[in-house]
């Protein structure tokens, strides 16, 4: 839920009542940098096991598939603690031989709404985010906790 960005979506997130914070298959954890994770506060994350290592993601909320931060009101309690991933949403940086390119999750509303300059913003913070981790390790995350990505991979380009 992209409400922290330059240029906000919350128009349209009010009323989709924050359907990327909601886990399930097509959309996953937030990968987060031990950064990220310590300023968080790792007691409300889990750490998971990836082919190189283990990593923090955010845990759901008790028997639901919200994210732990996900409030009553659909609204996002961390704010200026937002995980890069959850601050370029719907746009994400994915590996495409030896290209980085740039891809849309066509099933948030706002989608088709993004201006310039919230697309340029996005793009710079989808950089940073992929650029944290070892190209093995980021992919392993797509492939496992980021459902509509494999969905959208053969779509729109940004
Ligand atoms: S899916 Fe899109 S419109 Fe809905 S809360 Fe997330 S960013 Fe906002
Ligand atoms: S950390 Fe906030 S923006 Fe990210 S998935 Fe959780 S509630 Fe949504």
């Amino acid at each position: 839920m992209n409400q922290n960005n330059k240029v906000s979506l919350i128009d349209y997130c009010i009323p989709c009542k924050a359907r990327c914070c909601k886990t399930g298959k097509l959309i996953g954890s937030p990968i987060l940098s031990n950064k990220e994770a310590g300023r968080i506060g790792k007691n409300n994350l889990k750490k998971v096991k990836f082919p190189k290592g283990e990593y923090w993601v955010i845990k759901e909320q008790q028997s639901t598939n919200r994210c732990f931060f996900l409030n009553k009101q659909n609204k996002c309690k961390l704010q200026n603690l937002k995980p890069l991933d959850c601050l370029c949403y719907p746009i994400k940086a994915v590996y495409e031989k030896d290209l980085i390119r740039f891809i849309t999750d066509s099933d948030c509303p706002a989608s088709s709404f993004l201006n310039k300059e919230f697309i340029r913003e996005s793009k710079k913070i989808a950089i940073k985010s992929i650029k944290r981790f070892d190209r093995e390790t980021y992919q392993h995350w797509l492939d496992n906790y980021v459902g509509w990505v494999r969905k959208t991979i053969k779509l729109n380009k940004v």
